[in-house]
């Protein structure tokens, strides 16, 4: 695949920050910061179309199926809870989006659909397509599992979306610093970005081969950090951009959870940006899964 086939895709893009939980139904029409509604959250049953490897560790899955034409865009960094089969189940229990979580918490243990968040990084309802971006770590997540092994038919399910990060229209300075699992979101809102926009892009890959083409106004510098993933190459990297007393910056954040907590405190406590307008999600932990099993 070429770097600018595998940069092309995206426009799209989840519920709660800091650990994130898409829980619940039918909440269009809640506020979203910024003044604008959220899309409605509801499930959708789709089935792999494809899949490619955007790079060694990086791996896009293409999910297809009719529920997908009614695919309502919610912004940049849209998560959806991703359910997946357990072993010997051909595809997850089905869910209603009705009081989903209730109900999954209800469900036997050693049945019940695992469920791990991932970032729209595109859609395309008119195709009925939407790419995830997965992160191959290994075998010992289900999720990094199964995208190892995913093959077109395998069937998943999706709830959601539910983006966070509203781009401000008020800022003179973008911040965004992801690690590789936050590379997805941090591609989406770089293609949303005005065209004058102004900032810096921090993005913490394993190796230089994990970068991918991040096309982004030309005001804002993009640089890539090369470090194990849970190893903090990003806040030393922050601290270094020497953005002390910014009048009216914009952050958004994600990637690990402990370092996400130390960008987050240097941006606001050491910097001294208002906190509100500092977006930040740990997306995983080192050591144990974010999400219930
Ligand atoms: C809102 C949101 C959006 C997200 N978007 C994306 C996305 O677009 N793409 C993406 O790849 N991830 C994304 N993530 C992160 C993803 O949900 C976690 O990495 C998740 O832990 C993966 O599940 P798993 O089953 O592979 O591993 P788990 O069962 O959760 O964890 C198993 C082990 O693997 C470790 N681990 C988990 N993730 C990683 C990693 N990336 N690198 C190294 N070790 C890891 C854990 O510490 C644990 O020890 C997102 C998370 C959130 C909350």
């Amino acid at each position: 695949m070429s770097a600018a086939a595998r940069g092309a895709g995206a426009q799209v893009a989840g519920a709660q920050v800091a650990g994130a939980q898409v829980a619940g139904a039918g909440v269009a029409g809640a506020p979203v910061p910024g003044g604008r509604a959220h899309a409605p959250m509801t499930m959708f049953r789709v089935a792999v179309a494809a899949v490619a490897d955007l790079t060694p560790h990086l791996r896009r899955v293409v999910l297809t199926g009719p529920d997908v034409r009614s695919f309502v865009d919610d912004g940049p960094d849209q998560r959806v809870k991703l359910l997946l089969p357990r072993p010997g189940q051909r595809r997850p229990l089905a869910l209603p989006a009705d009081g989903w979580y209730a109900r999954w918490q209800a469900m036997d243990p050693a049945t019940r659909p695992v469920l791990r968040s991932f970032t729209v990084r595109a859609a395309r309802p008119e195709r009925a397509e939407l790419d995830l971006d997965l992160v191959r770590h290994g075998d010992t997540g289900p999720a990094s599992r199964w995208a190892s092994r995913a093959r077109p038919g395998d069937e998943v399910a999706l709830f959601g979306p539910r983006a966070e990060y509203v781009p401000r229209t008020d800022t003179d300075l973008h911040l965004l610093v992801g690690d590789h699992t936050g590379l997805p979101a941090v591609a989406a809102i770089t293609d949303r970005l005005p065209p004058d926009a102004r900032g810096h892009v921090l993005v913490q890959v394993p190796d230089p081969d994990d970068e991918l083409p991040l096309p982004a106004p030309p005001g804002m510098a993009v640089r890539w950090l090369h470090a194990a993933a849970g190893r903090d190459a990003l806040t030393p990297a922050v601290r270094a951009l020497g953005l002390t007393g910014a009048r009216r910056p914009a952050a958004w954040v994600a990637g690990e959870r402990a370092t996400v907590a130390a960008v987050r405190r240097h941006l606001v406590d050491g910097a001294r940006w208002p906190a509100e307008r500092v977006t930040s999600c740990g997306y995983w932990r080192a050591g144990a899964p974010v999400d219930p099993s």
